[in-house]
């Protein structure tokens, strides 16, 4: 167990479930449990990342994972795109 949990999540290129192809800013935001062997990780884009923690049913983890790559934009290291924007929704 660490003291911290400062450090953002591994961003790479990867599977996003909601985008249903290839991203390259792709995250873990869910672990599901096999029946044997070896969970399997689901990733998403950080885009719906940011989503799915905002998610009353989101793990914890997903939230802090959320939190320092929020905190990491936020410092001169991180550089974030122009033009970001939320995803458009329709209220319900
Ligand atoms: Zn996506």
């Amino acid at each position: 167990m660490s003291s911290e949990h400062t450090a953002p999540p591994p961003v790479g290129r990867g599977w996003c479930v909601d985008c249903e192809r290839y991203v390259g800013d792709a995250m873990a935001v869910a672990y599901a449990q096999g029946n044997s062997g070896p969970g399997k990780v689901l990733e998403a884009c950080v885009a719906h990342a940011r989503e799915y923690a905002a998610l009353w049913f989101a793990p914890q983890w997903l939230k802090d994972d959320i939190a320092a790559l929020d905190a990491a934009e936020r410092s001169s290291t991180y550089e974030p795109q122009k033009g970001h924007s939320p995803p458009s929704q329709s209220g319900t």
